[in-house]
Parts: structure tokens; sequence; C-alpha cells
């Protein structure tokens, strides 16, 4: 079978769940013995998301080949249960930086360098290379943003070309949402009718279209929107809010979704096997103990709103590794910048049955980290660190254990006597010669962990690998005073140069890690620090 492209868009407005649909139809089709890989366009003009403020455009998630991409790659990753790698991610930054860059290089051999053809044909270029590269039989496209925007215009024109190249081997799925006012109390059809005129407009009809919505569509929207948007009504489905995004998967199949799309490809309808993610849906919908985790950052307050999508891959796991508890975790979002106004909240955190800090950039909010991680080694609750978290928390040792009251890392303060984080050998000429775009410590690294140590007793082995996105690490010169204090190293590079895990004794559960183990954890097997860290908390409900 050649590569069929599955092209998702989205209409009306953002956050309706194109990612978890693109995903949860790729789930289905690999459910049904097919190869599916997916592919995030993104169409900010930033090379990757790495440059972007996670606030804004919500968490960069690492690919094992040390991509900075959007959280959707995270969403394919798990739902998919496959790694996927740069070749799946683009933006218009880095599709227009090619065509500039063959164009320097003369190889458009002196014509006129038209937008059109010479974006869209980069972007299927690319998605023809990603599709080679996996072998798919279905590749899922999912375009950022929602028809109508100036910016994604150039996509949705490649799709077009895409399918004059070969009409029978592109289909377009429209993602809409059908809002429910409460002043009137029924659906209403009519943004998602202009979501499709508006793609209508640019050459394109979708083959078909999911309506997400508060309840299940009924009889006669259904028909409304097939006459008025030219889809058959079997082509239309439905997708009420879920109790978790893991049920959407079911909830298409028992429409036909996957077997109606394959249809229409002219391929045979197929019995999917999705019976672990049956039991995974009944596994979340039967824990009843509840395990309170309090995470503390700083990216997650937009005007009067809390978002939690820079920290996404950091609540999947924590609920992985909850379920695999037999637990239900309650996250709570706390301000780091609250402890350095108000010390006096930091009692607050023994309400909490867990304390988990994730990556961070920059001075704001880090002292309120420290203090609370004082807190938490120094009351005995249960601490987990991830990347800056770690970082705190040697620093919040040196300082504590050793006395050395400046320790900083030199991200914040160079000129501290006790740098016990500074910057990797490498880092500095990176930033001189290639500025500070997709120049981090990025992707897969190999770790070797110490015997006896709380990190192995998780893994159950001793040679693990994961991810990593950070510009400075421990520095080792401390290495010898820290450990002679209690520091326990649990883990480090191959080469016993870099510090990769470090973690405190008595201690019902402390444990910092340079890397960040929540891109590696799925569903259907959780993260084996996230499983123990919660193993840890639960003990400290009972
Ligand atoms: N800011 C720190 C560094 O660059 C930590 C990065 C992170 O938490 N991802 O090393």
């Amino acid at each position: 079978m050649h590569h069929k492209f599955i092209f998702v868009v989205g209409g009306v407005m953002s956050g309706v769940g194109k990612g978890t649909s693109t995903a949860a139809l790729g789930l289905i089709l690999r459910a049904k013995g097919f190869t599916v890989t997916a592919i995030k366009i993104d169409p900010y003009v930033n090379v990757d998301a790495g440059t972007m403020n996670p606030v804004e455009h919500g968490e960069v998630f690492v690919t094992v080949d040390g991509d900075e991409t959007d959280q959707d790659i995270g969403n394919y990753e798990r739902f998919l249960d496959i790694d996927i790698t740069k070749k799946n991610y683009m933006t218009t930054g880095r599709v227009y930086l090619s065509v500039i860059e063959k164009e320097r290089r003369g190889d458009y051999h002196g014509k006129c360098v038209e937008v059109v053809p010479r974006v869209p044909e980069e972007v299927i270029a690319r998605i023809d290379i990603a599709a080679e590269a996996a072998k798919a039989d279905f590749v899922l496209i999912e375009i950022g943003g929602t028809v109508g925007e100036y910016e994604n215009i150039l996509f949705l024109e490649a799709l077009r070309m895409m399918r004059m190249r070969d009409p029978d081997s592109v289909r377009t799925i429209l993602v809409s949402y059908l809002p429910v006012p409460p002043s009137i109390g029924e659906m209403k059809t009519k943004p998602t009718q202009h979501a499709v005129r508006e793609i209508n407009r640019v050459g394109i009809a979708p083959d078909f279209i999911i309506c997400r919505s508060e309840a299940a569509l009924d009889a006669p929207r259904r028909e409304k929107l097939s006459r008025f948007c030219g889809v058959p009504e079997a082509h239309i489905i439905t997708a009420a809010n879920a109790k978790s995004i893991y049920e959407v998967p079911m909830m298409f199949e028992e429409q036909g979704f996957a077997d109606t799309v394959l249809k229409s490809f002219h391929a045979e309808a197929k019995p999917a096997d999705l019976s672990s993610w049956q039991k995974l849906v009944e596994k979340i919908g039967g824990v009843k103990n509840e395990v309170r985790i309090g995470v503390i950052g700083k990216y997650f307050s937009t005007g009067d709103f809390i978002l939690s999508d820079a920290y996404l891959s950091v609540l999947e796991a924590l609920k992985h590794g909850a379920w695999a508890n037999g637990c239900k975790p309650v996250i709570e979002w706390l301000n780091s910048e609250e402890y350095e106004k108000h010390p006096e909240k930091l009692g607050e955190l023994d309400t909490f049955d867990g304390i988990l800090i994730p990556g961070g950039f920059g001075s704001r909010g880090v002292e309120g980290k420290i203090a609370a991680i004082g807190y938490a080694r120094k009351n005995k609750i249960p601490y987990f660190g991830i990347c800056y978290g770690m970082q705190c928390a040697v620093i919040e040792f040196a300082r504590t254990e050793l006395g050395w009251n400046d320790a900083n890392t030199t991200e914040i303060d160079t000129a501290t006597t006790h740098p016990v984080i500074h910057i990797m050998s490498d880092q500095n000429t990176k930033l001189d010669v290639q500025g500070i775009g997709g120049t981090l410590r990025l992707g897969s690294y190999p770790c070797v962990l110490a015997e006896n140590s709380v990190s192995m007793a998780a893994y159950g082995e001793t040679n693990i690998s994961e991810r990593h996105r950070h510009r400075y690490e421990f520095n080792s010169d401390y290495r010898e005073d820290l450990v002679r204090a209690g520091l326990v190293i649990a883990g480090t590079s191959p080469d016993d140069r870099l510090v990769e895990i470090v973690e405190v004794a008595d201690h019902p559960f402390f444990v910092g890690v340079q890397f960040h183990p929540e891109f590696q954890s799925r569903p259907l097997s959780p993260h084996p620090l996230f499983v123990a860290f919660i193993k840890a908390a639960k003990s400290r409900v009972a």
C-alpha cells in the first residue's frame, strides 16, 4: 500500500482537541494493523518550539533525536507508543529557512523563487521524507491553528497540491466546535458551517468533520451539517466531552470512524484490537484513593486563567504513575514566587503527599523553589525534581548542609563563590557562534545508575537513556564536598563526568534528575520514577 495522507485541520477555535483526535485516529489505525506516523505543522515563524515561551505556546516537547517541538508530538508518542523524530515536525520558520538556503546555494537555477509553489513544495517534500522514513501506510498531518488564519494558508495550499498530485491518497478532516450557548440551550452548527466555507475558499472540501461539543451530536444537526457542508452524514463524527482523553479512541471506534476513513481510501474495514486501552480506561474509572501532588512552577498564569499546558507531559506522567499505583492524582499548581513574598506559606506544603518541581529557566521564582525544596527535604515530604528542580535541589543542599550561603547556578549569579551548577563546557561557544536557538543539550543520552540507589530500585536496571534539555549542569568540582555532606550521586553519564541524578538518604523519596523523564512516560508503560514517586506519596497518605 502506498502512503495515504490524512490532514487534520481545525475550525472555529483552537484547543478543541485536534491533537487528541489525530492521535486517537492514528492509534485505531495502528490497532487495525497499519503502520502509522504523525506530523505536526506549527505555523509560527520560530524555527522550533524551543524559543517560544511555554505560557504562550505550551510545553516544549523534546524528541529522542533532540528536536524541540510542539506538545502534540508528545500526544502522538503517548497514543501511538512510538518515538517520533525531528522529521515529523515543521514550522513556517523551518520551511522558509530551507527555501532560502536552497536559493542561496543556487538550487533554483536563476528562477524567481515564488512563494507558491516553492514554499508548499518544501512542505510536501518534508511530508514525503517523514512518510518514507516511517514506511507508513498512513501519515497523519496536523496543521496548527484554525482555518481562516493568515498563518497556515501555505500549509493548506500544500494539502491542495498533494491532493492534485494524487487525489486518492489524501483526505481532510476538519475538527470543529459546536457550542451550546447557555442562554439558548441548543447546539449551534453555524460556526462549523462558516469554518467549512473558509476552507472551501482555499480550494479544499473536508472529507470528514469531527464535531467537538459538550454533548453528542443529534440527528437533526448531523443532517443539517451534512447538507450545508457537503459531507456525507456517515463522515460526521461526534466527539462529546470525555472524562479522559484516553477514552477518545473507543469513542471513535464505536462510530466506525477509522473504518469509514479506510473505505474512503477504497481499503477494507478491519477490526481493531483496543483491549489494552479499554483496560486502561476501566482502570482510570476504577481508581478511588486520591494522591495530592503540588507542582511548583511559574509558567501557568495568563491573565485571570491558570493553564497547565506548559507542563503537559509532567501532568500526564503523574497520571500514569498514579494509575499504576491504583490512585487518582489531584494536582495543584503552586506559584514559586508566592514563597518568596510570603515564606510563611511554605507550611501549606505539609498538606501535599508529594512535591514536584519541573523544568524552568531564569531567576523569577527560583528562590521560592529553593525554599520549598528545603522544606520538603527537612519535613520528609516526597520530592521529585526535574531539570531545574534537580539543580535547585543541589543549590539548597549546598547552602544548608555545607553553609555555602551564596551557592547558586551561574544562570542566575555569575559572581557566586560556589557555582554548584554551572554552564556546560561547550555551551558558551555554542551561544557565541550559534545564538540561543536549538543550542541546549538536547535529546537522548545514556545514564548509568548507582547500585543501591532509589533510582536503580525504581528502574530495575543500571543502564538507562533519557531525554535532556538544559544548558547548565552539576559542577563536578563540588562533587566530593557535596557527597561528603551526604548528597547521593545516583546516576552519571557513562564516563562518570556528568552528574545526572542526585538523591538524599533517610528520606521517603528525594530524587532530582537532570533529564526530563516525563517525555518517555506512556499510559501503557508509565515511567518508573513517576511510579516510584507516587508510591512514596501514596505511603504518606496511608
Ligand atoms: N535552566 C536550566 C538549564 O538551562 C534548567 C533547564 C530545564 O529545566 N529544562 O540548565
